[in-house]
């Protein structure tokens, strides 16, 4: 296991970049603790792959280095980082059978062979497939060839660190929760360092510790699942995370007040040096909805669209001033026809050029 640091690491996929824009990642400098569950977490093509390869020793970056214990791996293999790999489709030997192809990174090493059978049986057990131990891996499903490729990555134990690339694609949905939740245990019992790319916050938030929310070849945010979901330090983090995200309006401060075309939202502090692009940021879950005579002075009118129903909540979408908002209510709150949105002064999150702002004490 190691600690893992990306010292000013760019890529570029153009031998010769003339521009910012030429960069699938701009400067990314990050340590990743010893034994921690990370999560790269972006839209498609954000860069989460270029920088796990960077990591593993794939891909060589255009600028940077990659440490792993203060080492300096950055021009070293994915052999010789002892790192282990788990891609999006499985890799596997279709000639072998489960057993065999769990014991082979073991056996490569030259572990003792009765640690091999102990490790091995371990993992069938783990993964519940040891009633297909001795079948040839060719005509087993995608699934259950996935899940030896995920097996084939966890069962060495010295590893510094492992990392997953969108492991869970091919994998049913009923499936992808089971999976999921026993790599969060094998990573408690074991502690290896693990990076697990995806696009899905859902599989991020459950499975790391800390998440690394990147977007056009920048990390905007690393943090917990909580923090991203109360602080979000980018107006897209606040949009990426949540379901739905967070609303965004744009305005102007004056003092405490935020004014969003013809209303005034109260805000909790003041804030004098705002410059730029100004916007507020709420979630769904901190706007209340009420009638005009209960709503007083902080009520805005809502126009109301549509209400769904998610099981135990409803989703209420509709616009204040023409500007998109969802709110997220209890399933057995009534809303009226005509509803005014009152927002919780504590949570709405004030942006400069889409960064957040902490405000005057
Ligand atoms: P996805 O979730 O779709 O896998 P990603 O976040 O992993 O996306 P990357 O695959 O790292 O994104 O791609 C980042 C950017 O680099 C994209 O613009 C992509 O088109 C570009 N890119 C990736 N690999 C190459 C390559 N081999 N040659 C040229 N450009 C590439």
């Amino acid at each position: 296991m190691a600690q893992i640091t990306l010292d000013g690491i760019a890529h570029s996929f153009n031998p010769y970049p003339t521009s910012d824009a030429d960069y699938a990642l701009k400067n990314i400098d990050y340590q990743w603790e010893d034994g921690g569950a990370y999560a790269l977490l972006g839209p498609s093509g954000c860069g989460k792959t270029t920088l796990l390869n960077i990591i593993s020793g794939l891909l060589t970056p255009s600028n940077g280095r990659v440490l792993y214990d203060n080492n300096d791996m950055t021009l070293l293999t994915p052999e010789r980082r002892n790192i282990a790999q788990v891609f999006q489709f499985p890799v596997i030997y279709d000639t072998m059978t489960v057993a065999e192809n769990l014991a082979f990174p073991l056996v490569n090493r030259g572990v003792d062979s009765s640690e091999i059978d102990k490790r091995v049986a371990d993992m069938l057990q783990t993964l519940e497939i040891a009633d297909k131990a001795n079948r040839r891996a060719q005509g087993l499903t995608a699934d259950e060839k996935q899940k030896i490729s995920l097996g084939r990555g966890l069962v060495r134990y010295d590893v510094s660190a492992i990392l997953f690339d969108e492991p869970l694609t091919v994998i049913d949905p009923h499936m992808k929760w089971q999976l999921r939740t026993k790599l969060k245990s094998l990573h408690e019992q074991f502690g290896h360092t693990m990076i697990y790319v995806t696009h899905d916050q859902t599989e991020a938030l459950t499975f790391a510790d800390k998440v690394v929310v990147m977007l056009e070849g920048d990390v905007l945010q690393v943090g917990t699942p909580e923090e991203l979901f109360d602080n979000p330090a980018h107006t897209f983090v606040g949009y990426f995370i949540g379901s739905p995200g967070m609303n965004i309006f744009p305005g102007t401060v004056a003092g405490k007040t935020f004014r969003l075309g013809s209303v005034d939202v109260q805000l909790n502090k003041g804030y004098s040096q705002l410059t730029g692009k100004t916007e507020i940021g709420i979630r769904p879950e901190f706007i209340t909805l009420t009638s005009e005579s209960k709503a007083g002075p902080q009520g805005m009118k809502f126009n109301l669209e549509s209400i769904e129903d998610v099981g135990r909540q409803k989703i209420v979408r509709g616009n204040i001033e023409g500007i998109v908002v969802n709110v997220i209510v209890e399933e057995d709150t009534e809303v009226p026809r005509e509803p005014y949105a009152i927002f919780d002064p504590e949570r709405v999150r004030v942006y400069q050029d889409s960064f957040l702002v902490s405000g005057d004490r």
